[in-house]
């Protein structure tokens, strides 16, 4: 991860801790490998956030991701 994935900025600049706090509430808004504004989707159960390069990421996947039970 090179860029903060809320504001766009370098991690390395500054202080980014208002963006980590913010993020555990809202979507990021840039990929933080390439640093492209994602496309976000805001769904009743959580968030998809796509980058054209590197693809989407959603707020299920930033957790554990239960098992699917219609798979053995
Ligand atoms: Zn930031
Ligand atoms: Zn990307």
């Amino acid at each position: 991860m090179t860029w903060c994935d809320r504001c766009g900025g370098a991690l390395r600049e500054g202080s980014h801790e208002a963006c980590v706090a913010a993020r555990r509430l809202e979507p990021p808004r840039y990929c933080p490998a390439c640093r492209r504004r994602m496309k976000v989707q805001v769904l009743p159960a959580g968030w998809t956030a796509t980058c054209v390069e590197h693809g989407s990421t959603s707020s299920e996947a930033a957790g554990a991701a239960p098992p699917d039970p219609s798979r053995s």
